[in-house]
């Protein structure tokens, strides 16, 4: 029997699309195992969004490539993709098959559904792919160019079906949600009437693409839909997000949060910030903490500028040195901590309605992992309340 294993790099997306293949594979009589070194083929579902992430799926790249058992080795996913970096070269070996289109290794090309997330307790589903937006640091536009959404009726099918097969959580992912084909709300709006107990999650969308219609959806139903949003924000600088081709004000944006926060006051509102994007000076940095520490935020991921050959912004000029970089990352970071705890304090002592993320974890619809034994509990959606030792 043919071995296989897959290496996922990057998002959720690519995490979705990996289940693909293994289901695929599985259907086809092919048997998953735990390690790379036994396998007979290693897929690399690839990410390419920063150079760190092409470094680390090159670096494995090249560790399977010298297995004694010569494994098949596919490479598919945005490294692949993206022109701009010649695998061949870079790792000076013909035994890589390179595979651009990663639909030829789902099931079926049209359809895309799974019926299980290996070895997770909440199961990602991707709803839309694509993005057109051209943020003038990101390679995704490039490498996922191709807009496209699942039909709502093979979503609530494949949701459907997920629950059945015990999941309690479906997180709706995305490249770029909020272009879902007929918008995010009216997807949400079928997906409640799903008579069965299980609640979704939104894993990111646009402060732009946040209508009226899905605040009201969350603040109606809260137990099928999590009150989290996670909102990428980039910069507090409106000057450096006209650079970032972002296409909002840091008004609106804190705007629409306080609207949002005001409805939902339980929201865990999660976000992501570039730091020391060309031209940022200290000003522009410091805009960027204030408005973290002003806003709501219970969480951030910091990423660090990376630049990408190809995109707008490569072709700056004024880069910021990578010490700087490094600093304002640390300032960041100090934030992330203050607001984490902020969010917590104001979490205790609360009931939150949980699902189980291991034998001792759950999650609250708000973003908080408690650890607390759950090798009892034999509901799929219970509540919790929020201890001193909660994280976020
Ligand atoms: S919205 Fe911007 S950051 Fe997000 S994938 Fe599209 S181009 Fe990239």
């Amino acid at each position: 029997m043919t071995k296989f294993y897959i290496y996922t790099f990057g998002c959720k997306v690519n995490q979705y699309e990996s289940q693909l293949i293994s289901e695929k594979y599985k259907k086809d009589n092919f048997v998953h195992v735990e390690t790379p070194e036994e396998a007979d083929i290693i897929i690399f579902n690839s990410c390419t969004l920063t150079k760190q992430a092409d470094k680390e799926c090159q670096y494995f790249l090249r560790k399977a490539s010298k297995f004694p058992n010569n494994p098949k080795i596919i490479l598919t996913g945005c490294l692949a993709k993206n022109k701009n970096i010649d695998i061949k070269q870079n790792l000076k070996n013909e035994n890589i098959i390179i595979v651009q289109d990663k639909t030829t290794l789902f099931p079926e090309h049209t359809k895309q559904t799974i019926t299980s997330f290996d070895k997770r307790s909440r199961a990602f589903l991707k709803i839309q792919d694509g993005c057109d937006s051209f943020c003038s640091y990101c390679i995704v536009p490039y490498v996922r160019n191709i807009l496209w959404s699942k039909p709502d009726n093979e979503v609530i099918s494949e949701i459907t079906n997920l629950v059945i097969n015990g999941y309690a959580e479906i997180v709706l992912t995305g490249i770029h949600i909020g272009k879902y084909n007929g918008g995010c709300s009216n997807l949400l709006n079928k997906i409640i009437k799903i008579p069965l107990e299980f609640r979704v999650r939104i894993s990111s969308i646009e402060i732009n693409e946040i209508d009226n219609k899905l605040i009201e959806l969350m603040q109606n139903y809260p137990e099928k839909i999590c009150h989290h949003l996670h909102i990428p924000l980039q910069s507090g600088n409106d000057d450096i997000l006209k650079y970032m081709n972002r296409k909002y004000l840091t008004k609106t944006f804190e705007e629409k949060i306080k609207h949002i926060t005001n409805i939902l006051p339980d929201l865990a509102l999660t976000t992501d910030i570039i730091t020391g994007f060309p031209g940022e000076n200290q000003e522009h940095h410091k805009e960027t903490c204030n408005f973290i520490k002003q806003n709501p935020f219970s969480r951030l991921h910091v990423f660090r500028y990376s630049d990408r050959s190809g995109t707008k912004a490569s072709s700056f000029i004024n880069k910021v040195p990578q010490n700087i970089i490094k600093s304002r990352a640390k300032d960041l970071f100090e934030i992330d901590l203050e607001k984490r705890k902020e969010f917590i304090n104001k979490n205790i002592g609360k009931k939150r309605k949980t699902v189980k993320i291991g034998k001792d974890k759950v999650l609250t619809d708000n973003y908080i992992t408690i650890i607390t034994d759950t090798t009892k509990i034999s509901k799929k959606i219970f509540e919790v309340i929020v201890p001193e030792n909660a994280g976020i």
